[in-house]
């Protein structure tokens, strides 16, 4: 079986119904069951008063429940607007004020959660959207990317290229708030494969993903570079351990070529694919498959090519995305559309932020972003964001984040620095419980390591906060005497 999304529908019905479609945290569903709790579940929303063009938020982890909802939300023609319990409860408070919802939905009680009463759902402006995303803004506040149902049919098509086989079987492992997981999931409904959700705690508690995936004969391995390069340091993750897998699909950051390397000798005959792009263009809009022969050519990697209707080109060395998988706008910021989108021979376009350079022969490049955004373990992360937070401390002083990079660019980890005006380097008594007040509001992937008092924050020529003299004289050891709550690098 599999579910057809030009028509709403689970197709193919005789075909295997009784194979895994979805390895969950809390239980797992064969096609048949799928397609059962997915209709029943979207009675229960529209009992609920959601309708099509209704967004509505979907909260949770990695249960069996979360593709459900996703599934049943896509059959009722409502967007689903994913948030990973990662996310703490005022930013999804805040995102629902965005929306203007009127409840949500837990995947882990099965429940309807109202968030306002005695109010009408509301619909959107924008029509047949699959799905919002919400990413980190450099107001303060997320940043809702909304995605039409023709960009995840563009997304669907493009990924034949991959060549993922008959039935994949998909290796779940970011969250559901991050886009790349739309790779498993669109991927997974569009094949009548497999897809296996591996949650989040036991990741952190030192549980092996790599088990997970060899249990469950896994076949395309999708995840952050830096989340594969977390498990070199687990042995049976190698061909022997994963006997199943046939492809390394890549996504949401720099591919580093130490790390092809090492997967290149444990896992000789296995693709690996790097891709590119950002949430605004539906998960990713370029790729390669890096071989022997591109890796011996390119330091750094390329992102490849873009196989899809529309087409990427550098302008003024920015990265510019056309076509029908780009974005309909961020939600209620006409400001930000008015800047990042463009039409270009009738379709959407999107000028990206990420720097940007093409060879003779169309292989595209990237070469880091313009602005202030950074990846940090593959999250998505504005600096202005945690800025705005560190800013509302209390004392209100001027405050900004700092990433700290290793000598190849990524970011290792983010220092806070909090003006203190005169007297030492410590912070003030009120700022003690600084870690607790910053995770009120933000995911724990933004609150930074350490936070360190500053006399004066420097600023550059064109008077904004120098973060890269402040990393400099981290570096430099000037505040080694006063860092608070270091943790280790
Ligand atoms: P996200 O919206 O979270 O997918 O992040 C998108 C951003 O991640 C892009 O604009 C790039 O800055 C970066 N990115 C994504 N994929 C790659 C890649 N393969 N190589 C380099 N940077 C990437």
């Amino acid at each position: 079986m599999r579910f057809d999304l030009a028509t709403s529908h689970f197709v193919d019905a005789d075909v295997d119904p009784d194979a895994f479609a979805v390895i969950g945290s809390e239980r797992n569903l064969s096609w048949r069951e799928l397609a059962n709790a997915s209709e029943a579940w979207c009675e229960a929303a529209r009992a609920k008063g959601f309708a099509a063009d209704v967004p509505v938020i979907v909260r949770g982890d990695k249960e069996a429940e979360f593709v459900v909802a996703m599934v049943g939300a896509l059959m009722l023609g409502a967007p689903y607007v994913p948030i990973d319990t990662v996310y703490p409860d005022e930013r999804m408070q805040r995102i629902a004020r965005t929306l203007d919802a009127h409840a949500y939905y837990d995947t882990r009680t099965r429940a309807f959660v109202p968030l306002r009463d005695g109010m009408a759902p509301n619909a959107l402006r924008e029509t047949h959207l699959a799905y919002i995303m919400f990413t980190s803004g450099t107001t303060g506040e997320p940043k809702g990317v909304q995605i039409g149902r023709e960009s995840v049919n563009a997304l669907i098509d493009w990924m034949h290229h991959f060549k993922l086989g008959t039935a994949p079987v998909f290796l779940n492992l970011v969250p559901f708030s991050f886009d790349v997981s739309m790779y498993e999931v669109f991927g997974m409904l569009s094949s009548g494969g497999t897809v296996v959700l591996t949650e989040r705690s036991p990741l952190e508690s030192g549980a092996s993903p790599v088990v997970r995936a060899a249990e469950h004969n896994v076949t395309t391995w999708v995840s952050t570079p830096s989340f594969a390069q977390r498990q070199l340091l687990d042995s049976r993750f190698s061909a022997q351990g994963l006997p199943t897998l046939r492809t390394f699909l890549f996504c949401g950051e720099v591919l580093p070529v130490g790390l092809v390397r090492a997967l290149r000798t444990r896992f000789p005959d296995v693709r690996l694919i790097n891709t590119y792009g950002p949430t605004e263009a539906t998960v990713a809009t370029t790729w390669i498959v890096i071989d022997d022969e591109v890796l011996a050519r390119h330091s750094p990697l390329p992102i490849g090519y873009a196989n899809r209707e529309g087409q990427v080109f550098v302008d003024d060395d920015e990265l510019c995305i056309v076509g029908p998988h780009v974005m309909r706008g961020y939600l209620n910021r006409d400001d930000l559309n008015a800047t990042r989108m463009f039409t270009r021979n009738g379709m959407r376009g999107f000028r990206t932020g990420d720097l940007g350079s093409a060879g003779d022969d169309g292989l595209l490049f990237c070469h880091g972003r313009i602005d202030d955004q950074v990846k940090l373990t593959g999250y998505r992360i504005e600096l202005m964001e945690i800025d705005a937070a560190l800013c509302e401390l209390p004392g209100d002083a001027p405050a900004a984040a700092v990433p700290l990079r290793r000598p190849d660019g990524s970011v290792a980890r983010i220092v806070g620095f909090v003006e203190t005006g005169e007297g030492d380097w410590r912070l003030p008594d009120a700022l003690r419980d600084w870690q607790a007040r910053l995770a009120e509001r933000l995911p724990s992937y933004m609150i930074p390591s350490e936070l360190i008092g500053c006399r004066a924050l420097p600023v550059s020529a064109n008077f904004k906060i120098d973060r890269a003299r402040l990393a400099e004289d981290y570096r430099g050891g000037h505040f080694k005497a006063v860092t608070h709550a270091a943790q280790p690098e």
